[in-house]
């Protein structure tokens, strides 16, 4: 007689044919495939993708609300173009935009004007396309060539030299200074003219998760204009302090409050706490968003003004934008970032104290990161340190800076929501046994039973 009960063949995903085969590659298969099976064949395959709360290289959500969750499978409907048909999902944008026009000191927050994209990357490129179009108008009126437009600016994420590229700019890239982590606004005159577009400053470097000094870079800009007449407008890529800054830094100026500031972009997907497949940009007034880069699309019988680079798009993820502002409020975007920013300033204690180490980035006043980098030749290198941790799960991306300070190797590490204090405090424990091994060149040694450090 038989003492446990075996699910019954028909109920055993293991045994079903896709799994006695390897899945298909190249070609479609001919036949169909039950569910279960497929479902569980994909999902062991993604195992191997690793543990995203271990990936600290990301800015990105990686853990949500069961409520979010629901919010998400519930909306998997919705397409965000449908204004018509979802005339609440569109609703619901919409409020978002004007949310953070708010948020950001909009000093005219109902002739605003913004929209939700795929991410910061697309919030990017139609912040750039306005200003590029701006500059065009203004070049024809005063009868100018409007045939070599430039963009000026600091260490920028990728999706910056991607607009320049696809859409034609020149970008100036302006390098680092020795022990800078950002643009500096003394560095400006140099590269703007006639021809540029705008200035980006970033509210949270990629690199090096500092806040780029906002009002002194606009300041430095209005003595530019002073001296020479050029009025060079001013975007700000808060991809991540965009939802950083208004809670934990709410003395810093940095947004519409600025004059000059005339559009701000943000990844709904980083600190927005929203899952993956949302950003934001918004125009501090109408009129700087050029009327012939918007299209119109059906709208309750009427028409409703879009400006995206996709057509079709899930709105769940502006749905579940809507949610978290709700949900939390200030207070609570404020508790959550305070609890990364403080765990992060735990970390970088912990870096600090580790002698091979020197600070880029201690966790304080800007992202709620670390960054270091080594203090000086080891018999190691923080990319052998990065490989160690991957050993136990742990993505800590190494790279180097941009120039003129590609000589610095860093090692970054973001703290988002669910990344907790006991999880980087067994981050730092797993650091100091790789440096262990690293220094001491045993780290092919195999592992003893009952081996302890
Ligand atoms: C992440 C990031 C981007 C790109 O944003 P996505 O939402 O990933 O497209 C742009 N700029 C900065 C400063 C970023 O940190």
């Amino acid at each position: 007689m038989a003492l446990h009960t075996v699910s019954s063949s028909a109920e055993d995903t293991f045994t079903m044919p896709l799994s006695e085969r390897t899945l298909a590659k190249h070609r479609i298969p001919d036949v169909e495939s039950d569910p279960r099976a497929v479902y569980q064949a994909i999902r062991a395959e993604l195992l191997l993708d690793g543990n995203s709360s271990q990936n600290l290289a990301t800015f990105c959500t990686t853990w949500s609300e069961d409520e979010v969750r629901r919010l998400m499978a519930e909306s998997l409907d919705k397409n965000m173009i449908d204004k018509d048909e979802y005339p609440q999902t569109a609703e619901m944008e919409s409020r978002c935009v004007h949310i953070l026009a708010d948020l950001w000191h909009s000093p005219a927050r109902r002739d605003t004007v913004g929209c939700s994209t795929t991410g910061s990357s697309e919030a990017c490129m139609l912040g750039g396309l306005a200003l590029k179009r701006r500059w065009r108008q203004r070049r024809e009126a005063e009868g100018g060539p409007a045939d070599r437009p430039n963009l000026v600016a600091g260490p920028v994420q990728v999706c910056w030299e991607k607009f320049a590229r696809y859409f034609d700019v020149e970008l100036r890239q302006v390098p680092l200074e020795a022990g800078a982590t950002g643009l500096r606004p003394g560095q400006l005159r140099r590269y703007v003219d006639e021809n540029t577009i705008g200035v980006v400053a970033i509210l949270g470097v990629t690199f090096t998760c500092d806040y780029e000094p906002v009002a002194e870079i606009a300041k430095e800009l209005d003595a530019i204009q002073a001296d020479t007449g050029l009025d060079v407008p001013l975007h700000v890529d808060a991809a991540s302090g965009g939802f950083v800054a208004p809670f934990l830094h709410p003395d810093l100026t940095w947004d519409f409050a600025i004059d000059r500031v005339s559009s701000i972009n943000t990844s709904g997907h980083k600190y927005g706490l929203s899952p993956l497949g949302v950003g934001w940009v918004v125009w501090r007034a109408a009129d700087l968003l050029p009327d012939d880069l918007v299209f119109n699309v059906d709208y309750l019988g009427g028409s409703m003004p879009t400006f995206a680079l996709n057509f079709s798009r899930p709105g769940g993820e502006v749905i579940a934008q809507y949610y978290n502002l709700l949900r939390l409020g200030r207070d609570g975007y404020r508790r959550v970032h305070q609890a990364c920013a403080e765990t992060a300033r735990y970390l970088a204690e912990r870096i600090a104290a580790m002698p091979q180490f020197a600070l880029l980035y201690d966790g304080d006043g800007a992202l709620p990161a670390v960054c270091y980098t080594l203090r000086q030749e080891q018999p190691f290198t923080l990319y052998d340190l990065s490989e160690q941790l991957r050993m136990r799960g742990w993505q800590v991306p190494t790279y180097p800076l941009p120039a003129d300070r590609q000589d610095t190797v860093v090692q970054r590490v973001l703290v988002r929501h669910g990344v907790g204090r006991d999880e980087i405090a067994l981050l730092a424990d797993d650091i100091e046994h790789a440096l262990g091994r690293l220094s001491s060149g045993t780290t092919r040694a195999p592992r003893q039973p009952g081996f302890h450090h």
